[in-house]
């Protein structure tokens, strides 16, 4: 399938991907957003999407997207990227709407919510699923450096178990556009502000391993977010760091969004099938990286968490 056979006849496209967007959801809205501007100059195309991060400004036109703005109209084409509907945030109602719903994704949990959908969960990123529904010679630097930021963030830099040669294959060819491709890696990857570095120095104090030293656990609760005056975007990476603990299988971080109500990210050596603990929770994602949103006291939802992570260690 390529992507300008299912949307050459659209007018009017709308592009969306998950709330809290991550560097394959960004990479991958803005990827696909440069390249329908440049092969359909004539259509009219917007972004809708959470406010990226700081870190993603680096992206050309990034400032074209559209958050927090809820509008009538009604696509031709709305293309859902990294994500299910339900987790469209504020364009959701927009994507229903549209008369023809493109679904693009990686994640092992989503089962299509399109009218065409491209879900192939072998893929490192949705990034790199996107590249190959374009068609290469019409593909730039910015347009790579877009895709290249998708997939870098989704793999950690070429090191989960996700990167397959076809991944590393499309990053060579991204990077012979020549964007100083080191430079995106360390400033949206690598780099932290201080205070993004500190409240990570705060959870990895303050984290308990259990289960025999086989999980580890840490949280940051709200009263802590306003001290380091940081949001939910300052703690990426904290869950990844937690993981590489020697000894550890699974790692889970949480973040207060609510009265009762955290943010759970998990992380797996592959030992816990993480996505499927998300699952039980209404949450999902990957074998090795996953997601939810959880009610109960922090204690609880660890409890409620160990429960199945104990259930498939013990099948193991
Ligand atoms: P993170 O822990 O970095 O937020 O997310 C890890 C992976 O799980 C990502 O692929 C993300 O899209 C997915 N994920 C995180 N939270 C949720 C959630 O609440 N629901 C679903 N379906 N996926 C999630
Ligand atoms: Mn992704």
């Amino acid at each position: 399938m390529r992507i300008i056979d299912e949307v050459k006849h659209a007018r009017t496209i709308a592009i969306g991907g998950h709330i809290r967007p991550d560097g394959d959801c960004v990479g991958s809205v803005m990827g696909l957003y440069l390249y329908l501007k440049k092969v359909m100059p004539e259509a009219e195309i917007d972004v809708y999407l959470d406010e990226p991060a700081e870190i993603f400004r680096c992206i050309s036109h990034i400032e074209d997207i559209k958050s927090g703005i809820n509008v009538e109209k009604e696509y031709d084409v709305f293309v859902a990227l990294d994500t299910t509907d339900d987790r469209l945030g504020d364009a959701e109602p927009i994507y229903r709407r549209a008369r023809k719903k493109i679904n693009v994704d990686h994640h092992i949990s989503n089962h299509g919510c399109g009218d065409v959908s491209v879900i192939e969960p072998d893929r490192s990123s949705t990034a790199e699923l996107l590249y190959d529904l374009m068609e290469p010679e019409k593909v730039d630097e910015e347009i790579a450096k877009a895709i290249y930021i998708g997939i870098v963030h989704d793999t950690g830099v070429f090191r989960y178990s996700n990167t397959s040669p076809r991944t590393l294959q499309i990053a060579a060819e991204l990077i012979k556009y020549g964007f100083d491709f080191s430079k995106i890696v360390d400033e949206t990857f690598f780099e932290k502000t201080y205070l993004q570095m500190q409240i990570m120095g705060r959870a990895v104090l303050e984290s308990v391993r259990f289960m025999g030293e086989r999980c580890i656990v840490s949280m940051v609760s709200r009263r802590m977010m306003e001290f380091y005056r940081v949001t939910p975007k300052d703690l990426d990476g904290i869950v990844n760091h937690l993981q590489s603990v020697k000894g550890v299988d699974c790692a889970i971080f949480m973040y207060e969004t609510g009265t009762l109500e955290y943010k759970v990210s998990m992380r797996s050596n592959g030992k816990v099938d993480v996505a499927a603990v998300a699952m039980k929770f209404g949450g999902g994602g990957h074998v090795r990286a996953a997601g939810c949103t959880m009610n109960g006291t922090y204690h609880d939802n660890i409890n409620n968490l160990s429960i199945e992570i104990a259930e498939q260690l013990k099948n193991e």
